[in-house]
């Protein structure tokens, strides 16, 4: 008999996500809109903090998409995009018609390099271009180097849509992912930090929350009929998705928690095994450890790659699974510019993503360890 399934990131339930969602039932408020929606979106803003204001969505993908919109990335336009990164972060940029441009990482955090981006910043400028905005991504929920990033794009006046789909949790010296930038998104997909089973959020100041809002629901003018004046999309999170949002709300603090006690588990498991390392977190930085994940160097290892560890995860039914592939390896993104150094590259072939779900439980880390001994035995 096959052993139970080891997921990467699973949903993980924290118990009174369906009190919220039986109210929206009781109360027939089954639709994009109601008081689960608006309690989410508050739940957000506090949560953030720096008085941001927040739009719930239908995905991640659908705010970065509106957030473009609403700072005017159009046809012909550049847009600096992380190269390493899901694809939800690149697709965006192609839905208003502009060409992303792409930016290697910089070793310390693998997020995106703030000399490469104000390199591709430079060199648009020179072209007659200067990009329309800049996406950098808190990838596994480490930070990007936001600092320096800010700096840079202030300077050329450059506005910076933060994807911190996978960073809800994680800040910089007490400063949340999410409220760096002009825009941020969110994304509550299954295997995110926290779930509403697919969802998202744009995070920003009053203005373009409302905007968003706007948006997401047609571009309805005020008038009794229906009456519009521009484009809009149907982007609205439902009130009985934001109702399991409002649940998940209530344990995100112990999910964290959770995260990084498992990255804890694997840097004690994993110290001593040669050619093996692990992400660390710079000076002031706290990363949700959405996912904890590691280098395997074949050079260092006596041969063994994460290929070897990943296909003898998946022997036991445990999932595993290879670091994004970054997206000018994409053949989708083949002709799109990229400022680089390989370090994306290099971390695209050594790195894997550990089972790091905050439901996993002792019998779970017994097997993960059991097969991490097995495979670097030597
Ligand atoms: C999940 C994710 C997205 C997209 O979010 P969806 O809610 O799945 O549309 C975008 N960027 C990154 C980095 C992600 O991990």
């Amino acid at each position: 008999m096959q052993p139970s399934k080891i997921w990467l990131s699973s949903p993980h339930m924290g118990g009174n996500e369906q009190q919220y969602v039986n109210e929206a039932f009781d109360t027939n408020w089954v639709a994009p809109l109601g008081p689960n929606v608006d309690g989410f979106e508050k739940d957000l803003a506090n949560y953030i903090k720096e008085d941001v204001h927040v739009a719930a969505l239908s995905t991640g993908t659908a705010a970065l998409h509106l957030a473009l919109v609403m700072l005017g990335c159009k046809f012909g336009d550049e847009v600096i995009c992380q190269s390493f990164t899901f694809c939800g972060s690149a697709n965006p940029v192609t839905y208003v018609g502009a060409t992303p441009i792409f930016v290697d990482s910089e070793p310390d955090t693998w997020n995106m390099s703030p000399q490469l981006m104000e390199a591709a910043i430079i060199d648009g400028i020179s072209k007659g271009k200067k990009p329309k905005a800049i996406i950098p991504v808190h990838l596994y929920g480490m930070p990007a180097k936001m600092d320096e990033i800010m700096t840079i794009a202030r300077k050329y006046e450059i506005p910076v849509l933060e994807d911190a789909a996978e960073a809800l949790g994680s800040h910089i010296n007490g400063k949340m992912c999410g409220s760096f930038g002009e825009i941020a998104a969110l994304s509550f997909n299954g295997n995110k930090i926290i779930t509403t089973s697919g969802g998202g959020a744009l995070v920003s100041n009053e203005h373009y929350a409302k905007e968003a809002r706007f948006l997401s629901t047609q571009a309805r003018d005020a008038a009794p009929h229906y009456q519009h004046s521009q484009i809009g999309y149907n982007y609205r999170m439902s009130n009985i998705c934001a109702g399991i949002g409002r649940g998940q709300m209530e344990v995100l603090n112990e999910r964290v928690a959770q995260r990084r006690k498992n990255y804890a588990w694997y840097v004690n498991l994993l110290s001593g095994i040669a050619g093996v390392s692990l992400v660390n977190e710079p000076e002031g930085y706290f990363s949700n450890r959405w996912l904890t994940t590691i280098l395997v160097n074949p050079l260092e290892t006596g041969g063994i790659s994460r290929e070897d560890l990943r296909l003898a995860f998946e022997q036991d039914n445990i999932e595993s699974r290879p670091l994004w592939k970054p997206m000018h390896l994409q053949p989708v993104f083949a002709d799109a510019p990229f400022y680089g150094d390989g370090t994306s590259e290099r971390l695209f072939e050594q790195g894997l993503c550990l089972p790091s779900g905050s439901n996993l439980n002792d019998e779970d880390r017994q097997r993960i360890a059991q097969k991490i001994k097995e495979v670097f035995k030597n």
